[in-house]
Formats: structure tokens, C-alpha cells, sequence
């Protein structure tokens, strides 16, 4: 027999889980969220960078309100080798534009925040919990058991991230595969605001995001990553989980070496590390979106495989506050029909279709593909741009050689056909 009844019963306080109840609460229905953590971010991860778009769309002030680190306003990429690193660096005013603003964020912190704002909405929220199975009945989710309770709703809400048990439990989705999903290692570590601001020449409250491609994950699919906070950097590495098995050093070795290579010692030298953290990232894009409804229940955010790396920036937690956003407004048109079986429900799929992500995460469908089958990303093509770069600001006394020549060199180690295929396969999944 189920204890209590709730309109709306959420498994997991991450972003998706704690957006989706503040709504659901704010729009005046019974919600309880369970959090298997002792807080809400109490276990999550990210790099990590939130996209301030879908969030200002619900907290319009956030970036003012919310304990945000930095605005970032310089992107870096990286190839590197053992001993190079080749670096794009962008700063641009623009990138800081209210609407394409984003910011650095510490999770622990963050989703503590917005676990205040959805308790002060009313949503009763019940941590250290972990919900071990769904109640079914004649095929509908009528609600939750964790150990000996069991709690009812209407409509049960998934957020309970990437690997959700729960959704293969009642075949909404399969095991996920090795290829699909990225395992990380990352640390924060600490150092004074002013020396961070020298380092990564920032202005006081902006920052920096820096990806790297290569030498962090060993020359596999993956790569590091390096945000600026306020007083911390996070500093982490993703390898594919099917590479990482296939190679000769663990994650935690990966993001020693990492630390140690002479274009990063520098930035960290002096922090003291203060939090270490292991996480799954999807990754498998479009092709590991699971059935995202059934009667009575949805799911959203990670555990609905909603996270695009395209390189060059990595997003999940927008498309987090979205998928809470879409299932909201859907579980709200079920709740004045009093209908919450899975044809009512499938709005949700309506509103995501409508939305930027389901296009974007359509328009990036190849990409997982595309990393996948190319090693070169991340082994060929630093090394080559390291040689090039040796070749062409090296001046060592011996007779110099014709630019052309020189360049063509290291350009043939790969392939001009091989180099002109994966540029334009690469262009065409982005
Ligand atoms: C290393 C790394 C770097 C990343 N970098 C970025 C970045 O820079 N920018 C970006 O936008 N995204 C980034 N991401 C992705 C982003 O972190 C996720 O997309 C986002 O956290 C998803 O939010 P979520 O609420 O769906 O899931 P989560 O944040 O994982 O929350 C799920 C919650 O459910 C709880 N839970 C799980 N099972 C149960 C259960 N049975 N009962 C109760 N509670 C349960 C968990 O404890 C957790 O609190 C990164 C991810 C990683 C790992």
C-alpha cells in the first residue's frame, strides 16, 4: 500500500529533476523530489560551463542570483602532444551578451541553489533516498518504492541521469552501450582569485573555458578540460568508455599526466585540490534517446541521453532546464485532462520537437559516428599541428626550407585524401 499520493513524484535532484518540480510546484501541484544524496548536487558533475538561455527563460536573474563562479568570456582549444600544445584562443565581449551569456559553476553548490528555489515553491523535497523500484500497475507508473515506502503520483518524472536503472527497469530504454557513454575524472582545485585572474588574464568575475584535444585522453576518443571559478579551477578529462578500456593507463593516471604536462603545470602550480570526482557522460547523441514516455511516467535530462559534445563545447545542463521545461508544461496539459496515460503525455515529445533540442541534437546525429570512427581527431592531427608549428618557428642555424615543402611533409604522414575526408565528413556532422 503506497504511504501518500502526490501529483508529482521526481527521482533525482540534478538540474533536470529540481527544474522540473519547481514548475510543476510553482504551477501549484503536490511535488516531491527524491534525491538519493544527501543534497541536491551532493553527486553530480559537470565541467563545467552552464548556457545561461534556457535557464533565464525560468530564472530570469539567475546569472545575478545564482552562486555562478564566472562569466566566460575566452574559449580555448588545444591539440596537444607529450611535449606541445597548439592553442586557439578567443576572447570576445560578445561572448558574455545577456541571452548568450554562460557561466562556470560548481554543481555542489549550484543545484543546492536551485533546490531552494523549488522548496520555496513548495516542493517537498526528500534527500538521502534512493529510489530502488517503480510502482506498476495494469501498466501504468503510479509511483515510487524506496526500501520499505512507497509514495504515488500521478505521474512519475525520471531525472535520475545518465544510466538511469529506473527507465530500463520498465523498458523504456536498454543497457547503455560502451561506445555511448564517456567515463571522467575531474578535480577542482583551488587557488587565490587574483592569481587565476594572472594566469588566464581575466578580469575579476570572468573566465575562461579551455577543451583539449589529444594528450589528455591518451590519444583517444575524449579529451581534457579546464574551467576557471572563482577561487578554483576544474580540471578533468572524458575518455570513451569502450577506448578506455582498449588502452594501457586509467582515467586517474590520464589526469596525472594531464596535470603534469608542461602547458598546465604552470596554471594549477600551487592549488591545493580540494574535491575529486568520477562521472558518466552520455555521448552517444540521438541514437541513445530511450522511448521518452510511457503511462504515467517521463524522462528527462541525462537520462534521457540529452548532452551534445561537439568538440569544441560540451551541453547538457541546458538541455537539462529544457527537457524539465517540455515534460512540465506536458505533465500540466495531462493534470487539466486528468489524463496522464502515454498518448497524453507524448506532449512532452511535441514540445521537445518544437524546441532547439531536438534539432540540435537531430543536426549533430552523425557526430558520435564521426569521433568514433576517426582516431586521427585525436592522435594524428595534434601531432601534426605540433610538427608544423616546431618546423615553422624552430630556427636552429641549419639552412631553412621552403615553407611549402616543409608543411607538405607532415601533411603526407596523414594523407591528403584521408585529411580531405575527414574534414569534410567532419563538416558535414556539424
Ligand atoms: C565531466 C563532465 C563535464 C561536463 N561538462 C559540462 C559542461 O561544461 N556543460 C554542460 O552543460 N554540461 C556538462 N556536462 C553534462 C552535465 O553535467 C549533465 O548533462 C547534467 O548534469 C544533467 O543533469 P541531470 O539533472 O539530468 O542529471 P544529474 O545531474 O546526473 O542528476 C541526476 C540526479 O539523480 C540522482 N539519482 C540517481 N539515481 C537515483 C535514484 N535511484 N534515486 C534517487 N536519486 C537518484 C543523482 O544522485 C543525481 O543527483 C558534463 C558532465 C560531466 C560528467
Amino acid at each position: 500500500m503506497a504511504d501518500e499520493k502526490f501529483d508529482a513524484i521526481v527521482v533525482g535532484g540534478g538540474i533536470a529533476g529540481t527544474v522540473a518540480s519547481y514548475l510543476l510546484a510553482k504551477a501549484g501541484l503536490e511535488v516531491m523530489l527524491v534525491e538519493r544524496g544527501t543534497f541536491a548536487g551532493s553527486k553530480n558533475v559537470s565541467g563545467g560551463r552552464i548556457y545561461s538561455h534556457s535557464l533565464e527563460k525560468i530564472f530570469p536573474d539567475f546569472g545575478r542570483e545564482a552562486p555562478v563562479e564566472r562569466k566566460i568570456t575566452r574559449e580555448k582549444i588545444s591539440l596537444m602532444t607529450e611535449e606541445s600544445s597548439v592553442t586557439l584562443d578567443f576572447y570576445s565581449g560578445s561572448l558574455g551578451k545577456q541571452g548568450s551569456d554562460s557561466y562556470s559553476v560548481l554543481r555542489s553548490v549550484f543545484d543546492q541553489w536551485l533546490a531552494e528555489q523549488a522548496e520555496a515553491a513548495g516542493v517537498m523535497i526528500v534527500s538521502g533516498i534512493r529510489v530502488d523500484d517503480l510502482i506498476v500497475r495494469e501498466g501504468k507508473v503510479c509511483g515510487v518504492i524506496a526500501g520499505e515506502d512507497e509514495m504515488e503520483a500521478d505521474v512519475t518524472i525520471l531525472a535520475d541521469g545518465v544510466n538511469s536503472l529506473l527507465a530500463q527497469k520498465i523498458s523504456l530504454c536498454r543497457e547503455l552501450l560502451p561506445s555511448q557513454v564517456s567515463v571522467s575524472a575531474k578535480e577542482i582545485i583551488e587557488l587565490p582569485p587574483e592569481v587565476i585572474n594572472d594566469r588566464f588574464h581575466c578580469q575579476d568575475n570572468e573566465g575562461t573555458a579551455w577543451l583539449f584535444a589529444g594528450f589528455p585522453s591518451g590519444g583517444r576518443t575524449g579529451g581534457g578540460f579546464l574551467y576557471t571559478n572563482q577561487s578554483s579551477l576544474s580540471l578533468g578529462i572524458v575518455c570513451t568508455l569502450s577506448d578506455l578500456v582498449e588502452g594501457d593507463k586509467s582515467l586517474p593516471q590520464l589526469l596525472e599526466d594531464f596535470k603534469q604536462h608542461p602547458a598546465i603545470e604552470p596554471l594549477v602550480k600551487g592549488g591545493k585540490l580540494v574535491e575529486y570526482s568520477g562521472h558518466l557522460v552520455p555521448e552517444g547523441g540521438l541514437a541513445m534517446v530511450p522511448k521518452l514516455v510511457g503511462n504515467g511516467v517521463l524522462v528527462i535530462g541525462d537520462a534521457a541521453g540529452f548532452c551534445i559534445n561537439v568538440g569544441y563545447a560540451v551541453r547538457g545542463m541546458d538541455l537539462a532546464v529544457t527537457s524539465a521545461e517540455c515534460a512540465a508544461q506536458a505533465v500540466l496539459a495531462a493534470k487539466d485532462k486528468q489524463d496522464y496515460s502515454e498518448v497524453s503525455l507524448k506532449e512532452y515529445e511535441t514540445n521537445l520537437d518544437k524546441s532547439y533540442l531536438m534539432q540540435d541534437l537531430k543536426l549533430y546525429k552523425n557526430l558520435p559516428h564521426f569521433m568514433e570512427s576517426t582516431p586521427r581527431i585525436f592522435d594524428g592531427y595534434p601531432r601534426m599541428a605540433a610538427d608544423m608549428l616546431t618546423d615553422l618557428f624552430v630556427v636552429n642555424g641549419q639552412p631553412a626550407k621552403p615553407l611549402l615543402k616543409n608543411m607538405f611533409k607532415h601533411v603526407r604522414k596523414i594523407g591528403i585524401a584521408n585529411i580531405m575526408r575527414d574534414g569534410w565528413k567532419g563538416v558535414r556532422s556539424l
